[in-house]
């Protein structure tokens, strides 16, 4: 068993996946969930996914039950926080209801336990803003499946002790995860600002009537979107020569969308109940094998890259 003890808040589409790493690498897990289904459902969910990874040699399939059963999922939120390392919340993008969580939190985690929080986008001091002893909270941005997608951002706020960055980084580091620091503490961190910047343009293309939704995809997909795994934009920038890149940006920057509001095709879609998957309709249609088949697809790749670079060797992290 791995030394830290593990308790994550939330047993929902991340907070499950997220329990999974932690079992995964070794340690004790306590998950704690309100709603009965939730909970009920949540080691049966992880079994699931683990059987899958098995399929791509990402696990053992003799580890599976051992790694299940390292996880106990519990409503009690005060018995889960005693004598726990790290605390993981993964409740709903809901600032009132993360505030009244860390209250609690400061309250029942030992005090060197450090205090994460898994928000997309809030500013970790807004959830900290009640919590007692802030100086060991930090957020813990995991994506979507945080089984299989690498990077967790690491985002500490004015007030946040170098020694909780510390353990947490080296915690994520030690289960295969590749954590990044992220220095301050602004909405939406790295990766969000980097992907809503370029759908806020995606958007406005579309408001602007200079292509349908459909051909936005089809441009990403079939062009820059290839050589992101390879190539980021610094890396890109770089290759491509920054005297070319500044004379790009000298022209183009002031035609880009700056709207600080959401796109008004966007706006129109949500007021119309068109809202994606969950109804099948968005910006595009949707049947149920439509879904289906992206959803198997994209799996199907992440669960590929991994075991790519598993073979390959790849660290997870630099410390
Ligand atoms: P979700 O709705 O799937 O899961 C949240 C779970 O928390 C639910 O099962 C709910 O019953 C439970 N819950 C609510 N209040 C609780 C409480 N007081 N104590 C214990 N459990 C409680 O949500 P999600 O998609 O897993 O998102 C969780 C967090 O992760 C959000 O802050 C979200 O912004 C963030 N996040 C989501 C994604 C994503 O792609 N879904 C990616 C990165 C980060």
């Amino acid at each position: 068993m791995a030394g830290e003890r593990v308790t994550v808040v939330g047993a929902g589409l991340m907070g499950h996946g997220i329990a999974q790493v932690f079992a995964t690498a070794g340690h004790d897990v306590w998950l704690v969930e309100t709603d009965p289904a939730a909970r009920a459902s949540a080691r049966d969910r992880i079994r699931q996914n683990l059987f899958r990874m098995a399929r791509h040699a990402l696990v053992e399939d003799r580890q599976i039950e051992a790694v299940v059963q390292r996880v106990v999922p519990t409503s009690d939120l005060a018995r889960a926080c005693a004598g726990c390392d790290v605390v993981i919340e993964a409740v709903p993008e809901d600032l009132s209801l993360k505030q009244r969580l860390f209250s609690d939190l400061g309250r029942y985690a030992p005090p060197r336990a450090v205090l994460c929080t898994n928000t997309s986008a809030i500013r970790i001091a807004e959830i900290a803003a009640s919590t007692k002893g802030r100086e060991r909270v930090l957020g813990t941005h995991f994506w979507n499946p945080p089984f299989l997608i690498p990077l967790v951002e690491v985002v500490r706020t004015e007030e946040t002790a170098e020694w909780a960055v510390e353990a947490v980084y080296n915690l994520l580091a030690r289960a295969g995860k590749h954590p990044v620091r992220v220095r301050r503490d602004v909405p939406g961190f790295i990766g969000n600002r980097l992907q809503h910047a370029l759908w806020r343009e995606a958007f406005a293309l579309i408001d602007a009537g200079v292509c349908d939704a459909a051909t936005v995809d089809e441009v990403v997909c079939n062009s820059f979107g290839l050589r992101l795994p390879v190539l980021g934009p610094v890396a890109n920038a770089d290759l491509v020569g920054l005297d070319l890149t500044f004379a790009i940006h000298d022209y183009l920057l002031k035609h880009l969308n700056a709207d600080p509001t959401p796109s008004t095709t966007l706006r129109t879609l949500v007021g119309k109940g068109r809202l994606g998957f969950k109804t099948g309709q968005g910006f595009l249609e949707w049947s149920e094998a439509a879904m289906g088949s992206i959803r198997e697809r994209l799996t199907e790749h992440l669960m590929k890259t991994l075991a790519e670079r598993k073979r390959a060797g790849d660290r997870p992290a630099s410390s």
